[in-house]
């Protein structure tokens, strides 16, 4: 059995609250000024985060052309770097953690280029990870093929969270962030809060941490609260679709820990 037969997400008509849709009700609002407000529902209105691209935090180039695809991501993935959970929130920190995991996926692992699409610092500095993948999001029609979840990543966007979230939860403000980002690449690509996902839902790993992993549900909801949309199911608390993909897997550890050898970082 395959994931995606697993998780096959909700068919496209389901998602009514893309940014054209919105707009299209601003548009009709605009239009009919004796319209009461409340008719044409609430239109997203998070900020935009701030991202920090790939030139702006050093990184090097991708040792082969990132491949784009011509589809949008199903679902968001969640991930902790497994790092430790330092107190320095500065940008330097965040650029400097960065760096670290392309040189780890790069000369380590191989890879032509950091796995994720995005990576959260602890101070809550947001930066992209593979290259481009930026400037697809702001299309809102394609996605960088990543390496941040086997079998997952022609078909969601990756986000590591620095930290180890085991059994702490990640700082406020980088949670925010987290649930910032989480909303914007939402908007872009018409994906309900409820595709928010933790790596280990489909590989076998401890990834995000039991703590931020159990913070899911929240987060779903925090995303959603974003996007001017009520709660997701399933309730909090409950996660039957990830039980059952655990269950049918039984894979192996995952190919890669995000976990980066010492030295990497200062
Ligand atoms: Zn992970």
């Amino acid at each position: 059995m395959t994931f995606s037969a697993l998780h096959q997400p909700p068919a496209r008509a389901a998602a009514p609250y893309t940014r054209r849709s919105v707009l299209a009700g601003a548009f009709a609002l605009a239009a009919a000024t004796a319209l009461p407000l409340a008719a044409a529902g609430r239109a997203y209105s998070a900020a935009v985060p701030d991202i920090i691209g790939c030139a702006a935090w050093g990184a090097r180039a991708a040792s082969e052309p990132v491949v784009v695809l011509a589809n949008r991501p199903e679902r968001i993935i969640v991930h902790h770097t497994a790092t430790a959970n330092v107190t320095d929130y500065s940008m330097q920190r965040a650029v400097a953690l960065a760096r670290a995991i392309q040189t780890y996926h790069m000369d380590a692992q191989g890879w032509i280029d950091t796995g994720q699409h995005f990576t959260v610092s602890r101070g809550a500095f947001v930066l992209e990870g593979r290259h481009n993948s930026l400037a697809e999001l702001r299309t809102g029609t394609r996605q960088v093929r990543a390496a941040h979840c086997v079998g997952q990543n022609t078909v969601s966007i990756g986000i590591e969270n620095e930290g180890t979230y085991t059994s702490q939860a990640p700082p406020a403000a980088q949670y925010a962030a987290l649930a910032d980002l989480c909303a914007h690449i939402c908007d872009q690509y018409g994906l309900p809060a409820s595709e928010i996902y933790g790596h280990r839902d489909f590989n076998a790993t401890s990834c995000p941490g039991d703590h931020l992993y159990a913070m899911l549900p929240t987060l779903r909801k925090d995303v959603a609260a974003r996007l001017g949309m009520p709660a997701p199911e399933p309730a909090e608390g409950s996660d039957p679709i990830g039980d059952l993909v655990r269950e049918a897997t039984g894979r192996p550890a995952s190919p890669y820990a995000e976990y980066l050898p010492a030295g990497l970082l200062p």
